[in-house]
């Protein structure tokens, strides 16, 4: 159910083990790379971490090549952005990540397209899942309603030997598991309140041309508006402003353009005044981290797995989802060819949560400790206090320490476990070397040599 990113991937696993596999849709695919309704974050910008990267050309070879081919902005970190983080501004120091900017739309294409293109995958499109066929024990298959067809005629089944919860973040999963007489994943929550406008720019001049693709403020606890521009596949900018509960950005025209004025450097204001708007300002406000645990025990009806946002849903400011989908797919695929276990529903929902879980501590992490912050999970166990005291060194030392800083972008970016943060080189220089001063203002250009070429690039 679901036929975004997390859907369409756990399909192509799934085409490994079975004779047939459907994917519902209760969109139409457009041609191309048009925004769809059923995913109106489309609008908004995403970033592919290098997390997503690996999972992605692991499961699709040669899929970053397309990437690369269709345009994607391929962006080094730090030395290619002027980043704010933790309520400073990063040194420009040679990259050691980078990620891909381009349209989220233009992304999902490039995966339907392989996905799509394997006869074992179908797909049932305009079709929106309605329910679960089953019982308390077992989920047998879906209930289908034709978005074009007769709105009071009754819902069709599917039968189906194994569902899919990919549907979003929006999932009415738990209540269809609720209908059938199946247990609902307890749901944990942390919503600061974030609301998102974005817009897309042609940038005439300034900071953002040259050896600066795009520009990036964090929010933090002291510093709560965040707002950036990242380039697109097509040469223009999609530029962002976000702020919390209450104080939400505006998507009138001189309105969006006064709120970055909020930044802590009126770099992003200045350059808004002197770019052309290429489309309206769009908002977004459902940004609250969500994660349903359908592992605990009693919770998991045979047949039924639920992965991508409907399982674990990350504030997006961290750019997480895109990498978590792709590796939740990973770790479908790795959980059904394990030779060692047999793959029951419960080990694979495990597997597929703990594919989120380093993301999850990431986002759920730092949005504890904003102000406004509500939820079911805002206090975290006893180790994330004792790891609370370590991580604010790391983090006051990354954006100048060039060792610190390796890890602590590794570990964000997804492409390296949170245990890279206690390498022996790192935890000297978080226990020993004091904070190296950072940049008093946006650094203009990188300390060293450029974003190195990818290997077949
Ligand atoms: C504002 C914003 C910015 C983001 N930025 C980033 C970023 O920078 N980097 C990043 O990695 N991630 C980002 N994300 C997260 C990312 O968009 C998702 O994690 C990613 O799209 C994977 O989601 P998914 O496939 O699980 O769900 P979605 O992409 O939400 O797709 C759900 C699909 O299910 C379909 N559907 C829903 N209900 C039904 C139904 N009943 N029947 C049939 N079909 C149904 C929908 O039409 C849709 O196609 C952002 C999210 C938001 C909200």
């Amino acid at each position: 159910m679901g036929g975004s990113l997390a859907g369409l991937l756990a399909a192509h696993v799934l085409a490994g083990y079975a004779d047939r596999v459907t994917v519902v849709e209760r969109d139409r695919f457009p041609d191309g790379t048009a925004p769809r309704p059923g995913v109106p974050q489309g609008r908004h910008p995403h970033v592919l971490l290098q997390g997503g990267q690996t999972a992605l050309e692991s499961l699709l070879p040669g899929f970053l090549a397309e990437l690369r081919a269709a345009g994607a902005p391929r962006v080094g970190m730090p030395a290619d952005m002027v980043l704010w983080q933790d309520g400073r501004w990063l040194r420009r120091v040679p990259s050691t990540t980078h990620f891909y900017t381009g349209s989220r739309a233009q992304l999902e294409e490039l995966v339907r397209r392989r996905v799509l293109a394997n006869p074992v995958v179908g797909v049932a499109e305009g079709a929106e899942a309605v329910g679960l066929l089953g019982d308390a024990s077992r989920v047998r298959g879906v209930l289908l309603r034709d978005r074009s067809g007769d709105a009071g005629a009754e819902p069709r089944p599917l039968e189906a030997d194994l569902v899919v919860d990919a549907t979003g973040a929006g999932t009415k999963a738990p209540q269809w598991l609720a209908a059938i007489g199946a247990e609902t994943p307890r749901e944990e929550t942390i919503d600061t309140g974030l609301a998102y406008a974005s817009r897309v720019y042609r940038g005439r001049k300034g900071v953002l041309d040259g050896e600066t693709l795009g520009y990036y403020v964090y929010p933090c606890p002291d510093q709560v508006h965040g707002g950036g521009a990242l380039p697109l596949e097509d040469g223009t900018h999609l530029v962002i402003v976000s702020g919390l509960r209450g104080d939400e950005p505006p998507t009138d025209d001189d309105a969006f353009v006064t709120y970055a004025k909020r930044l802590p450097h009126p770099l992003l204001h200045r350059w808004l005044d002197e770019a052309e708007p290429l489309s309206p300002a769009f908002g977004y406000r459902r940004t609250a981290n969500v994660r349903r645990r359908y592992d605990l025990p009693g919770r998991s009806p045979a047949g039924f797995l639920a992965t991508g946002d409907a399982l674990c849903t990350f504030n997006p400011i961290y750019g997480q989802g895109m990498a978590v989908a792709a590796m939740s797919a990973v770790a479908l695929r790795d959980a059904l060819a394990d030779p060692r276990r047999t793959p029951t529903t419960r080990r694979v929902q495990r597997a597929l949560l703990a594919a989120s879980r380093q993301a999850w501590d990431i986002s759920a992490g730092a949005d504890r400790k904003m102000p406004g912050a509500v939820g079911t999970a805002l206090t975290g166990g006893p180790a994330d206090r004792v790891a609370g005291w370590y991580l604010r060194r790391v983090q006051e030392r990354s954006p100048g320490d060039p060792v610190v800083g390796r890890a602590f972008r590794a570990v964000l970016t997804l492409s390296a476990p949170d245990t890279a943060l206690f390498a022996p080189p790192v935890v000297r220089a978080v226990l020993f070397r004091p904070p190296a001063p950072t940049p008093t203002e946006p650094p203009a250009a990188p300390e060293g040599p450029g974003t190195p070429e990818e290997p077949g690039a």
